[in-house]
């Protein structure tokens, strides 16, 4: 994997973040957080937008009943959907569908209710239990997603009230009639096993959710819940059976080209599918987990699809997420079962090596090859001398600086982020130094 994207895949990745603020994604649950920035409108078929307020997209259809308004984006998002709404139609707000629990999707709906709105708030029936687990791991996801406190000390959704819950639950298909029109909505699972995709056959439109984000399904976050490979790909190919003419995505821009939407939802399922396969045929021959990953291949045309960068997730990720969905957590290797600590385990190939400057000495020669494969085998080298003696400066400098080179070598984002996890450790050692 290299840091460069072919030039299409530039443009769809810069298209996938919005209108990105960074204030707003480290306070995604305050109301008072909007994104600065005035939201995109398109009119993508009649009587039906794509709107953009921040990072993430609705999708509103007007009928002559009222309005169907598909997710509402974040916490502070909502008082600008409000207004853009409002500019668009007079109609009351009859219909709000949830695509999927997510921070991002589904808390801005406070601002119309606020506004004396009282729509009816579809979602499929895993969604309850989705926000449920969110207030039970509140402080793990603030964590994970690297959120700040609110005035309440909150970092993640945890109290009833910062949500509208849904008033009607479906399980695999609902049928909604707006102003004489149908709305067909439908039960996928991809990211979360809660999501919901709208089909609007007479404009022939589907409102996707993140089942379709313009670039590669997040079906690998090393340290979020399963996520749905197989069921993605195969709501990839449910939508595309419809032959839509329109789809508004979660992120990024609305697609309005019929050809350009039936190849990218057949490379996705082809692509999740040659991930899925890859896996459970090496699981069936006893392949242990490490040796899956590394001799997993994506086709060239799949890899530089226009629309499926590894921009946030990458295919390795995905295959270690079916892996460890069709077996257990250990990865086989018998000093893994009931290991030795880390910092054991380091100390013990410091002495073996000589000392930590050895170590050291070692990863600046890896990493002076150029090689990719060499500066990833520095890493382990630079994270045995920095858990040999956290309290080392070179150890410490050489660990957040070799992750810092090793991560920008990979597009992802996960990748990226959690890579310069090791920047965390050195300050954390850092601080213990200096008390
Ligand atoms: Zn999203």
């Amino acid at each position: 994997m290299t840091a460069t994207f072919p030039e299409q895949q530039r443009a769809s990745a810069t298209a996938a973040f919005g209108r990105f603020s960074p204030h707003q994604a480290l306070h995604i649950f305050d109301r008072t957080a909007d994104s600065g920035h005035e939201p995109g409108v398109v009119e993508v078929a009649p009587r039906t937008w794509w709107i953009q307020p921040g990072m993430v997209n609705v999708a509103l259809f007007e009928t002559d009943e009222g309005l169907l308004l598909v997710d509402c984006g974040c916490a502070g998002d909502g008082p600008a959907l409000v207004e853009t709404v409002r500019r668009l139609s007079d109609k009351p707000l009859r219909a709000v569908v949830y695509t999927h629990a997510h921070s991002d999707h589904a808390f801005g709906l406070w601002a119309f209710l606020e506004a004396g709105e009282i729509p009816e708030v579809y979602a499929h029936r895993n969604l309850p239990d989705h926000l449920r687990r969110y207030q039970r791991t509140s402080d793990l996801n603030g964590r994970i997603n690297g959120q700040r406190r609110d005035t309440e000390g909150r970092t993640w959704f945890r109290d009833d009230d910062q949500v509208v819950w849904p008033t009607v639950l479906f399980d695999d298909r609902l049928e909604l009639t707006l102003g004489g029109e149908t709305f067909v909505l439908h039960h996928g699972k991809g990211e979360t096993d809660d999501a919901t995709w709208v089909w609007a056959p007479q404009r022939r439109t589907i409102a996707a959710g993140d089942l379709v984000t313009g670039y590669l399904p997040n079906a690998g976050n090393p340290k979020k819940v399963q996520r749905y490979a197989e069921e993605w790909a195969d709501a990839a190919d449910a939508m595309a059976a419809l032959r839509p003419a329109v789809v508004v995505p979660g992120h990024g821009d609305p697609v309005t080209d019929e050809a350009a939407i039936a190849d990218e939802l057949a490379a996705m399922a082809r692509y999740l599918r040659i991930i899925v396969d890859h896996a459970i045929a090496g699981l069936n021959a006893g392949v242990l987990p490490d040796e899956i990953v590394a001799t997993l291949e994506i086709p060239a045309e799949l890899r530089d699809h226009p629309r499926l960068a590894p921009l946030y997730d990458q295919p390795e990720f995905i295959c270690r997420n079916v892996i460890r969905r069709y077996s257990g957590w250990w990865d086989g290797y018998p000093s893994h079962l009931l290991p030795s600590s880390q910092d054991e385990q380091a100390a013990e190939v410091a002495r073996l090596a000589g000392g930590v400057e050895v170590l050291l000495a070692r990863v600046d020669e890896l990493a002076a090859t150029g090689r990719p494969d060499d500066l990833r085998l520095a890493c382990h080298l630079a994270e045995w001398a920095f858990l040999a003696d956290r309290s080392d400066p070179a150890a410490q400098a050489c660990y957040r600086d070799t992750f810092e080179r090793r991560a920008q070598q990979h597009p992802g984002l996960m990748a990226q982020v959690n890579l310069r996890t090791s920047a965390a450790w050195v300050a954390r050692a850092e601080k213990e130094n200096h008390r």
